[in-house]
C-alpha cells in the first residue's frame, strides 16, 4: 500500500486556502481516489509524488514534456540564459531567433507571436481573425477544447451569454455540418477553429477526415474567414510542422503551446501573410510574454525536434505499448478501445458506457506505479524508451490481473458518483 500522508495533508490544507483546492485540469477531483494531487519531482518519464511514490507518467505534464522531464540540453540552454537575464524591460534577441526558427519549420507560417499559455494563443488567433474580417462569429467543433477563456471555457459558471454570443458549434469531421453552420451565419464568420484530429475527453479519438479539412479550407477561402488549427495539444507529436502538413491543407493561423519548450512556460501563434496586418493591429501583451529563459528553452527544444528521431521513436514505443496492452487485456478477458496516434494514446474499455471498468483499471495502474488517465488522451515523450515501456507493461500486467480478480476497486460511493457524472454528461450533450 502506497503512503498518502503528505498528499492528504496538503489536500486538506489546500481546501482552506484555495477555493476549489487545486483547480482546472490539474485537479484530481474527477479521478479515482488513488491519484495523488501533489508531486515532489520529475525525471525523464517518471514522477514522484509528495510521499515519494514513483510513477511512470503518461500525461507528460498534459503534453508539455516532449523529451523527458529535466532534459539536459534544454535545461542547460535555459540556465545559460537565466544567468544573462529573463524577464527584462524588453525582449532578448532570442525572440527574433525563435520566430525565425518557427517560420522555417512550419510551412504555413510567415510570422510568429509568443505568449504564455495555449488559451492566450487561441485568444490571439480569434482576435486576429475578427480584426482581419470585421466579423464576429467563430465556428468551433462541439466538444473540442480550446482553452479556458470566457469565450471557450467548458464550464459556463462566471460566463455571461454575451461572452458566447458569437460562438457557434459544428460537428468535427462532418463537412455537411460545417457547411450548414457557415450558411446559418453567412457574412459574419471570422474564423473556423479545428483541432488537428479529434481528441475530445471521454471519447475515442478520430483521425482527421480529409473532406472535412478541405471543406473548411474552401469555405474560409470563399468567405474570407480565417482557418485556425489548434495545435496546442498535438503540436510536434504528429509532425515537425503543423499537424495538418501531411494533408497539404494549410491553415491561416495555428496555435501552439505545451511541448515546444519542453515544459518551460511559453506558447505561440503562427500565421500567414494574409493574417499579418490584423495580427499587428490587435493589442495583446503580458508581463511574462517576452521572458528570455523560456525562449532559450524553446530554441533548444526546436533544435532537438529538427535534429533527432524523437518522433519516430515515440511512435514505435507508443505502438509497442498499445500492442502490449491489447494482449494483456485480451488475456484477462477485456477489450480495449485504443485510438488516435500511438504516441498520443486514448485508452478506453469497450462495453464500458459509464467508464466504471476504466476507472477501476486506472486506479489499479496508479497503485502499481503507472500514471494513466481514464478519460483524457495521453502523451509519450522521447524518454519513454523501450525499457520504460517494458516496465510499464510489467506493471499493467499486474493491474489487469487484479482487475479480473475484482472490478470493485473504487468504493461504492465513488462508483455511484462516477455513474451520476457520466449520465449527466450524456444528458447535457444531447
Ligand atoms: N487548446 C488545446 C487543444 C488544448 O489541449 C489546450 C490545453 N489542454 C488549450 C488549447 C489551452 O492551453 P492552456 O491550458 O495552456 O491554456
Amino acid at each position: 500500500v502506497r503512503a498518502r500522508t503528505n498528499d492528504l495533508n496538503l489536500v486538506e490544507r489546500a481546501a482552506k486556502v484555495l477555493p476549489a483546492g487545486v483547480y482546472g485540469h490539474h485537479s484530481v477531483g474527477m479521478l479515482p481516489s488513488g491519484y495523488p494531487q501533489f508531486f515532489g519531482r520529475a525525471v525523464g518519464a517518471r514522477l514522484w509524488d509528495v510521499d515519494g511514490n514513483e510513477y511512470i507518467d503518461y500525461l507528460c505534464g498534459y503534453g508539455t514534456n516532449l523529451f523527458g522531464y529535466g532534459f539536459e540540453p534544454v535545461e542547460q540552454a535555459a540556465a545559460e540564459q537565466r544567468r544573462l537575464g529573463d524577464t527584462m524591460t524588453g525582449p532578448s534577441a532570442l525572440m527574433v531567433e525563435l520566430a525565425e526558427a518557427f517560420v522555417d519549420m512550419v510551412a504555413h507560417a510567415d510570422w510568429a507571436m509568443f505568449c504564455k499559455n495555449g488559451s492566450d494563443a487561441t485568444m490571439i488567433a480569434l482576435m486576429t481573425a475578427r480584426a482581419h474580417t470585421g466579423n464576429a462569429t467563430v465556428l468551433v467543433a462541439d466538444g473540442a477544447y480550446h482553452g479556458a477563456m470566457p469565450w471557450c471555457t467548458p464550464r459556463q459558471v462566471g460566463v455571461i451569454p454575451a461572452d458566447r454570443a458569437h460562438v457557434v458549434t459544428y460537428r468535427y469531421n462532418d463537412a455537411a455540418s460545417l457547411r450548414a453552420a457557415f450558411e446559418a451565419h453567412r457574412g459574419d464568420v471570422a474564423a473556423v477553429f479545428a483541432a488537428p484530429y479529434r481528441h475530445d475527453v471521454y471519447a475515442d479519438q478520430e483521425d482527421l477526415d480529409l473532406d472535412y479539412a478541405q471543406t473548411a479550407r474552401e469555405l474560409c477561402d470563399a468567405s474570407g474567414a480565417l482557418l485556425v488549427v489548434d495545435d496546442v495539444r498535438a503540436g510536434f507529436r504528429i509532425a515537425r510542422d503543423c499537424s495538418w502538413a501531411h494533408t497539404g491543407i494549410e491553415p491561416d493561423i495555428s496555435a501552439w503551446g505545451k511541448c515546444f519548450a519542453n515544459g518551460h512556460p511559453i506558447s505561440a501563434v503562427l500565421g500567414n501573410d494574409k493574417a499579418r496586418k490584423a495580427a499587428a493591429d490587435i493589442y495583446v501583451t503580458g508581463s511574462y510574454w517576452f521572458s528570455a529563459v523560456p525562449m532559450a528553452a524553446a530554441l533548444a527544444t526546436l533544435r532537438q525536434i529538427r535534429e533527432t528521431d524523437y518522433l519516430e521513436k515515440m511512435i514505435v514505443q507508443g505502438q509497442r505499448l498499445r500492442d502490449g496492452l491489447d494482449r494483456q487485456a485480451a488475456d484477462q478477458g477485456f477489450a480495449l478501445s485504443q485510438t488516435g496516434p500511438a504516441q498520443m494514446p486514448q485508452i478506453l474499455f469497450r462495453d464500458d458506457p459509464d467508464f466504471v471498468i476504466g476507472f477501476n483499471w486506472a486506479q489499479l495502474c496508479i497503485e502499481h506505479g503507472v500514471y494513466f488517465h481514464p478519460f483524457h488522451n495521453m502523451f509519450l515523450s522521447h524518454a519513454h524508451d523501450g525499457t520504460v515501456v517494458d516496465e510499464t507493461l510489467r506493471r499493467t500486467g499486474m493491474a489487469f490481473e487484479a482487475l479480473r480478480g475484482s472490478h470493485a476497486r473504487l468504493s461504492e460511493g465513488e462508483t455511484s458518483a462516477l455513474k451520476r457524472r457520466i449520465a449527466e454528461r450524456a444528458a447535457s450533450s444531447d
